[in-house]
């Protein structure tokens, strides 16, 4: 394979004629305030796909001083035109043109963005009903919080520019009062996602989310036996879980909706391995579209031996199981990368985009790039958007992602899509629970 500058050297000709023909695109579009000509000109989506390929092949991530000029030009002239045509009063072309422009961004490696992000999260509040003993609520003292619809609605702007808004976080998404309100602040073309344990899903509450246009309703559900659900949860509750997931489909299928569609989201430990079979049966006969799988993270002392990482063959056996199972049977599974692969970070996408793709305003005021990263990158309460959004923490994320000085909650991220499943420390989250040996390699990193 040609070498991505050999093979940009030898069509620089071409890259520079696009150049040419984007530039005269655009005066024409400005000149006729017509932005909608350069949505149908296949000379600007050559040029993207030009740039982005390499980008792509790129081997440090990012825009630098070895990036040819013509790559450069061309990054600039799609960036001014996506934020020419983010102003277009079309709103399919003005969003479309919003995410081409963060998907530049974040090929780039830019620092500080112009392109609004294209997932929100909101965590509503960190207080939860339950107390399962391997979620680090059970051991939880911190304060609590609750965010106000008003709170959210500061930022309803934004919204407009989103694919996906997800509603959970560390606490249990339905034990605030406001979701119907909520729901009706989120643009139909967004796709809503909510996370909950199930156990306040009552039938009015199910009735309300597929009334009010939910796109996805994910409930944890880590065991098909309920002895074995007890156990993990801590309440009896499986039965009563299953039956709202049950009258919530038949409620949506008496509407003729397809929506919200459901997913299982499953914490796999030692104790359920082997239920994951299971769970993909238990998934089918419902009618739940997919299941989430993703390794538990050991916060206790007590948990340490109910880690994975301490049971490789059997947790890549079971996942396989879980996977061939969920094709017989029409189930999507996630599953997260197997420890036999020896696969590093980004094991499902080629690298952690997270910090240009999505904000998390916390329930605490403050803003992360994900779950897994507890490190506050600044206030979003009362503060405007860009200013949080491009803020010293979230820049510096930015530049030091895949570098000697990124974050240790990035380097050993529990996230299934980009974690490297052959560290310990991407396992086991509390430092002094990690055996010598590895907390001799954590050094030596
Ligand atoms: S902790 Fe993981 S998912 Fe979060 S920003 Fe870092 S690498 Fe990405």
């Amino acid at each position: 394979m040609p070498s991505p500058l050999r093979s940009l050297k030898d069509s620089t000709p071409v890259l520079k004629g696009l150049l040419f023909n984007a530039c005269r695109l655009l005066r024409k579009a400005r000149a006729e305030g017509r932005p909608e000509i350069l949505t149908r000109a296949r000379t600007l989506y050559a040029l993207e796909r030009r740039v982005l390929d390499y980008l792509d092949r790129k081997q440090v991530w990012g825009l630098d001083d070895s990036t040819p000029a013509p790559v450069r030009e061309g990054f600039d002239l799609l960036c001014e035109t996506f934020l020419h045509l983010r102003d277009a009063p079309d709103r399919g072309i003005a969003h479309g043109a919003n995410r081409r422009l963060n998907a530049l961004e974040k090929k780039a490696k830019i620092e500080r963005l112009r392109s609004y992000p294209v997932r929100l999260g909101i965590e509503i509040t960190n207080q939860c009903n339950l107390r399962c003993p391997m979620c680090g609520q059970a051991g939880e003292k911190g304060p609590r919080f609750f965010l106000s619809l008003d709170d959210i609605a500061t930022h309803e702007p934004v919204f407009e520019w989103l694919d996906e808004m997800h509603i959970y976080g560390y606490g249990e998404a339905l034990l605030v009062d406001y979701i119907p309100e909520l729901l009706a602040l989120i643009p139909p073309h967004v796709r809503s996602v909510i996370v909950t344990n199930g156990t306040l899903l009552t039938r009015e509450t199910c009735r309300m989310l597929v009334d009010r246009g939910l796109k996805t309703l994910t409930v944890s559900v880590d065991a098909a036996d309920r002895a074995l659900y007890r156990e993990l949860r801590g309440v009896d509750k499986l039965d009563e879980v299953l039956d709202s997931i049950r009258y919530l489909i038949e409620y949506r299928r008496s509407k003729g909706l397809a929506f919200p569609d459901l997913t299982f989201n499953v914490v796999a430990m030692k104790k359920n391995v082997d239920e994951m079979p299971a769970l993909v049966r238990l998934a089918a006969e419902l009618g739940v579209d997919r299941i989430c799988i993703a390794y538990m993270m050991v916060f206790y002392e007590s948990l340490r031996g109910e880690s994975l990482f301490y049971d490789q063959e059997r947790a890549d056996r079971r996942m396989d199981e879980a996977e061939a199972l969920g094709r017989d049977l029409g189930v999507q599974v996630f599953a997260p990368p197997r420890f036999r692969s020896g696969t590093g970070r980004a094991a499902h996408f080629d690298r952690c985009y997270e910090p240009w793709e999505i904000v998390w305003l916390r329930c605490d005021g403050k803003t992360s790039p994900c779950c897994g990263f507890p490190d506050p990158l600044g206030a979003w309460r009362g503060v405007d958007f860009w200013n949080f959004w491009n803020s010293p923490g979230f820049t510096r994320l930015r530049r030091t992602l895949e570098t000697d000085q990124e974050s240790h909650w990035c380097r050993d991220c529990a996230n299934p899509y980009y974690m490297d499943v052959r560290l310990e420390s991407s396992h086991i989250t509390n430092p002094a629970l990690r055996t010598i040996a590895s907390r001799e390699a954590d050094a030596a990193r």
